[in-house]
C-alpha cells in the first residue's frame, strides 16, 4: 500500500518530523504573542473538543495555530503538494482540514468563538490586531 511505503520512507519521515517541530514553534510563538498582547488563556486545553492550542473557558474563546503545510493553508506558498505520493498527501491534507473544521464546529456548538492563526501570519504586524479584536470582542 502506498501509505505504508510512504511511512517507512526516511526522507518523508524527516519531513514529517520537521513539520511537527515547526508546529511546536508556531505554538510557542503564539503563546508569546498572547502574553505580549496581555491576553490570558490556557494552553492545550484537553477538556475542550479538539484540545485547542489556547483557550479561555470563561470567556468562551479558543485559538488554534496551524502549520501551513500540514493543514494546507489555502492560497499560501507554504501549502505545497509533495511530488511523491501525491494521492496520499491529498487525502492527508483533506483529512486534516476536515478534522480542523469539525473541531471548530464542535467548539462553536458549545458557544465558543474560534480563531485560527496560520503559521505564516505569526510574524505579520496585523496578527496582533486580529487576535486582540478576537479575544476582546463579545
Ligand atoms: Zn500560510
Amino acid at each position: 500500500m502506498k501509505t505504508r511505503l510512504y511511512l517507512t520512507d526516511p526522507e518523508s519521515s524527516a519531513r514529517m518530523r520537521r513539520i511537527r517541530q515547526k508546529r511546536t514553534a508556531a505554538e510557542l510563538e503564539l503563546g508569546q504573542l498572547l502574553r505580549d498582547i496581555g491576553i490570558r488563556g490556557r494552553q492545550n486545553v484537553r477538556s475542550l473538543p479538539g484540545s485547542p492550542d489556547f483557550a479561555n473557558i470563561s470567556k468562551r474563546w479558543a485559538i488554534f495555530t496551524h502549520g501551513c503545510f500540514w493543514h494546507h493553508h489555502r492560497g499560501c506558498s507554504k501549502a505545497t503538494l509533495p511530488k511523491q505520493n501525491r494521492s496520499f498527501w491529498k487525502k492527508k491534507f483533506a483529512a486534516n482540514r476536515l478534522r480542523d473544521s469539525r473541531k471548530a464546529a464542535a467548539l462553536r456548538r458549545l458557544g465558543f468563538r474560534v480563531l485560527t492563526v496560520w503559521e505564516c501570519e505569526l510574524r505579520r504586524p496585523n496578527v496582533r490586531k486580529r487576535i486582540t479584536r478576537f479575544a476582546r470582542s463579545l
